[in-house]
């Protein structure tokens, strides 16, 4: 078994929303209804934040608007920390499902939360459920347009609520009219045509961590390509309230194996080297430039 950590920085990030927020329970919780759940959200993120301080591990947080208004003390903690902080959008509204102007009208609503607090610009986004798919790559144009440089929304995979199966799985520039922005979708591992999601969340708690630890170490290894694992505050929650609405597929996704991520964190963190995003981007830009062009 090897022992030293390989030496790529692979971007770590943290979708920072409480349990009851997620895309999968939308139809059950209105968003009006939020105030009345217990929230976790902080103790969850600062568990979070915690496992990396012990491999002094700094990471990107894309964190919803809606939780930075009502806990700033959480936003200042991190960025103090040395993380980079970007938005997860305000309402966690799926990007399809809004019309453009609705879509700024969120994104300028989160960004200016973030910055307002820190007193320093907002450049990365993820959207929520990685809602940018073939219906709303019109997304990319209003970021860039508001100053975003740096976007992790694309999954190159197919999916019911998110992907677009033949998007390009590596960090690549989108040119849009109103200027550039550098995409780093979450990592795929190739099996023939097929792209198997292996990079957080869901399938994270899902497969078994030998099987995690291979695909990440192959894409490294084998196309010389950082990856990019996200998880969210939730996932190391096993106490979390149970919710009652959501479908049964809804809630196999949302509750399996949430007992052992935080096990599977510690044995990540320690096996590979992991950085913020906007400096994963930065050095792969240097030495690789574009992939897939
Ligand atoms: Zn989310």
């Amino acid at each position: 078994m090897e022992s030293s950590p390989d030496p790529m920085l692979n971007a770590f990030t943290v979708d920072v929303e409480d349990y009851f927020q997620v895309s999968a329970f939308e139809s059950s919780v209105a968003r009006e209804r939020w105030p009345e759940f217990e929230s976790r959200v902080v103790a969850n993120t600062l568990c979070i934040a915690d496992l990396l301080e012990e491999t002094n591990v700094q990471g990107t947080f894309f964190i919803l608007g809606w939780v930075a208004e009502r806990f700033p003390g959480l936003v200042r903690e991190l960025h103090s920390r040395g993380h980079e902080i970007g938005s997860h959008s305000y309402w966690h509204r799926l990007i399809y499902s809004q019309s453009p102007g609705e879509f700024r009208e969120d994104l300028t609503r989160s960004r200016d939360v973030l910055q307002d607090l820190l007193g320093i610009p907002i450049r990365a986004y993820r959207a929520p459920s990685f809602s940018i798919t073939q219906k709303s790559l019109w997304a990319l144009e209003i970021l860039a347009e508001e100053g975003f440089e740096i976007d992790s929304s694309i999954f190159p995979v197919y999916h019911d609520r998110y992907g677009i199966a033949g998007a390009c799985p590596e960090i690549h520039f989108q040119e849009t009219a109103s200027g550039r922005l550098a995409e780093f979708p979450p990592t795929v591992f190739k099996l023939g045509w097929w792209n198997l999601p292996v990079s957080g969340g869901g399938y994270f708690r899902l497969y078994p961590f030998a099987f995690t630890r291979y695909c990440l170490s192959r894409v490294n290894k084998r196309t010389n390509h950082p990856f990019m694992f996200y998880i969210h505050p939730w996932e190391v929650d096993p106490q979390q309230p149970r919710l009652s609405g959501p479908s049964v597929m809804s809630k196999m996704r949302h509750y399996v194996n949430l007992q052992s991520t935080e096990t599977k964190l510690r044995m990540l963190l320690s096996r590979f080297e992991f950085g913020r995003v906007d400096r994963v981007v930065a050095g792969h830009a240097c030495t690789n430039g574009s992939v897939c062009g």
